[in-house]
């Protein structure tokens, strides 16, 4: 076989050009943002070079952006000069902008011709509330565009040594939130069916409920000294891994208060930090990732 570039990528524009290969990005075919347009957009779990060249891009073209709390403020320094920034999430003890409310400004700012990129934490569509979002969006004929981010419970796991399958400790995983829309531990799971189902369950927003749901876990049938590890920030300076069993999580949670935002993994992926745990000391500095 020829060494050098293959026929699929010879219609592409050779833009590298040494060092100055990243500034001239502006020479790709990126997709126009539109006024009058929404882009919901995934920043990643954190470590601003988890984005991607879609999130960039749109930083970089928009009008307005409207982010929720989970965005690293770090990644809002890509943002082009001149864009306006709103903050949709929870501040200082005043009450949260409801999901409607949120919709409703974006509908307002598209209406006004804005370039309006809403950005949230991880991937939009993943606990996100996007579908919902986007739903909305739809329905008052506002055109819009999904870019797909890191997901926490993938890239987090990630950077805490923690493949998120592995063919020697898991075929399958599960993700679920451990808590539902009233704040309540999700009632329509069948904790019985996920604690049979996946050797590996990782679960967004369920250290408030650990206690119930490692008790319905263990209900189910899953042994008590399955491994528990509780990820808070991940992927970024302060990431911080604690570790407890099944059996214990419910004490370890009453005595302890991690860190959040926080990921809990139930199961063996676990065990590979041993061997995998490479975002530690000096790396740590590096504000990028
Ligand atoms: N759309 C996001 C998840 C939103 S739900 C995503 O795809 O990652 C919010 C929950 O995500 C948090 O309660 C926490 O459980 C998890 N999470 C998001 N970012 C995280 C991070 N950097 N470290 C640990 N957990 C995180």
């Amino acid at each position: 076989m020829a060494s050098g570039p293959t026929k699929s990528v010879e219609h592409w524009v050779d833009t590298r050009d040494g060092a100055t290969g990243f500034a001239r990005l502006d020479a790709e075919p990126f997709p126009v943002f539109e006024p009058g347009w929404v882009w919901l957009v995934g920043a990643g779990p954190g470590a601003p070079g988890l984005m991607s060249l879609l999130c960039y891009h749109a930083l970089q073209n928009c009008d307005v952006v409207v982010y929720d709390a989970l965005v690293n403020p770090d990644i809002l320094r890509w943002v082009r000069t001149g864009a306006e920034l709103e903050y949709a999430g929870k501040r200082g003890g005043k009450p949260s902008p409801t999901q409607r409310d949120i919709t409703l400004r974006l509908i307002e700012l598209a209406q006004a011709g804005k370039r309006v990129l809403r950005l949230k934490g991880g991937d939009p569509f993943m606990f996100g509330r996007g579908g919902e979002e986007c739903q909305n969006l739809a329905g008052s004929h506002i055109p819009f565009r999904v870019v797909p981010g890191i997901t926490a419970g993938v890239g987090g796991l990630a950077y805490a040594g923690m493949p998120a399958t592995h063919r020697d400790t898991n075929h399958s995983v599960i993700f679920l939130t451990g808590h539902d829309a009233s704040g309540r531990m999700p009632a329509n799971v069948n904790w019985e069916a996920v604690a049979k189902a996946s050797p590996v369950i990782v679960m967004y927003m369920a250290v408030k409920h650990l206690s119930e749901i490692a008790a319905a876990l263990l209900a189910g049938g899953r042994a008590p000294d399955d491994p528990v590890t509780i990820l808070s920030n991940a992927s970024m300076p302060q990431q911080q891994v604690a570790t407890t069993t099944l059996a214990g999580a419910g004490d370890f949670i009453r005595q302890n208060d991690p860190p959040t935002p926080a990921l809990v993994v139930v199961g063996h992926a676990a065990d590979w930090r041993t061997m995998l745990d490479w975002y530690r000391g000096g790396l740590r500095e590096n504000r990028i990732g």
